[in-house]
C-alpha cells in the first residue's frame, strides 16, 4: 500500500530512518519509535495486510520464527508479546505487526542475545 508507513520501511523507499533488528524476505524487525521499554520491537510481514487473520500462511510461517529469535533475543523469560487488530482494539498502524516488549531484569539489562542475530 502506498501511503502505508509499515510498507514504505519494508520497501526501503522516502529513506525513513528505522533501526532494523532483524530482515528476512518476507519479514522485517524494527524498534518501535515510541518504545514502551528498551528493546520494544515491532515485527511486520514486508507484505501489506492490516490484519492478523488475513496474512497469508507463508508470510506467517515466516514472521513467526522471526518473533521467537528476537523475543529470545530482548526478552529472556520476561517480555509481552501483543498484536492489536482494528481500532477498537486500539490498532493504530493498519499494517499487521507483533510488538515484543521486554520486562528487563533490573540488574541484568535485556536478553544477554539482544541485539538479534
Ligand atoms: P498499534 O497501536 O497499531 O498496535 O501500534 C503501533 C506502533 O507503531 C506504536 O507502538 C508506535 O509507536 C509505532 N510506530 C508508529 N509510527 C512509527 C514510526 O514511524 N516508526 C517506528 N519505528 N514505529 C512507529
Amino acid at each position: 500500500m502506498s501511503d502505508c508507513i509499515f510498507c514504505k520501511f519494508a520497501k526501503g523507499t522516502d529513506n525513513i530512518p528505522i533501526h532494523k533488528v532483524y530482515e528476512t524476505d518476507k519479514t522485517l524487525a524494527f524498534l518501535d519509535i515510541s518504545p514502551l521499554a528498551e528493546g520494544h520491537v515491532l515485527v511486520i510481514p514486508k507484505e501489506h495486510y492490516q490484519f492478523f487473520h488475513e496474512v497469508d500462511d507463508a508470510s506467517l510461517a515466516d514472521l513467526l520464527p522471526v518473533a521467537k529469535k528476537v523475543a529470545l533475543a530482548v526478552g529472556a523469560e520476561n517480555y509481552n508479546l501483543l498484536q492489536n487488530n482494528g481500532t477498537l482494539a486500539h490498532q493504530v498502524v493498519p499494517h499487521v505487526h507483533f510488538h515484543i516488549i521486554p520486562k528487563p531484569d533490573e540488574k541484568r539489562g535485556l536478553g544477554i542475545g539482544w541485539p538479534a542475530k
